[in-house]
């Protein structure tokens, strides 16, 4: 993983003073290291029976779409409000800097699913705590939750105690 580790570029003080940003745009620039990164957050679901990848917008997206195409199953996006065109659900959490909501389709996902869910990055844990829910308000399964950076030091598995947590790069 330290070879995926040089790819992650930190930038201080960014989107506010204080919060050190883990760019992930030199990762995803390098054809092996989207590769690498992509099998890497797969690898242990390969025999889960998986039936969707969810990911939160939007870096959620680019890992979680190639997720899905390398599972050969579907994504479901988790947007921000407003811009989904169908009957929604909503859930809103706390994030490390300020507040949001998160959406999906109502008919997105249902009983009998067995998600995976994927985003570039846990920090607080409440992004993908909200997703979780959200999941299993259209009543599916959350089989497993996979990240490429985790913040150890804020604790965000602590939100996630109830799923299986698979994490690529620890800070
Ligand atoms: P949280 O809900 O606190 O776990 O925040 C996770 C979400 O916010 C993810 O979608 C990340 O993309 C983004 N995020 C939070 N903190 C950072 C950070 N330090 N660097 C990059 N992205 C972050």
């Amino acid at each position: 993983m330290q070879r995926l580790e040089a790819y992650i570029r930190n930038i201080p003080d960014f989107p506010e003073p204080g919060i050190q940003f883990k760019d992930i745009t030199p990762l995803v620039k390098s054809p092996a290291m989207l590769r690498l990164a992509v099998h890497q957050l797969i690898h242990p679901f390969l025999g889960e029976n998986i039936t969707a990848v969810a990911g939160m917008e939007a870096r959620g997206f680019i890992f979680g779409s190639l997720a899905a195409w390398e599972l050969g199953i579907g994504f479901i996006p988790l947007r921000k409000p407003g811009k989904l065109p169908y009957d929604v659900e909503t859930m809103s959490y706390d994030l490390e800097y300020g507040s949001a909501s998160l959406e999906v389709h109502i008919d997105a996902l249902g009983k009998g699913d067995r998600v995976l869910l994927v985003d570039d990055l846990i920090a607080t844990g409440g992004t993908a705590a909200a997703s979780c829910n959200l999941i299993e308000k259209l009543g599916a399964e959350v089989v497993a939750c996979a990240f490429v950076v985790e913040l150890d030091f804020l604790k965000g598995r602590e939100q996630l105690t109830n799923y299986y947590v698979h994490s690529l790069i620890h800070y």
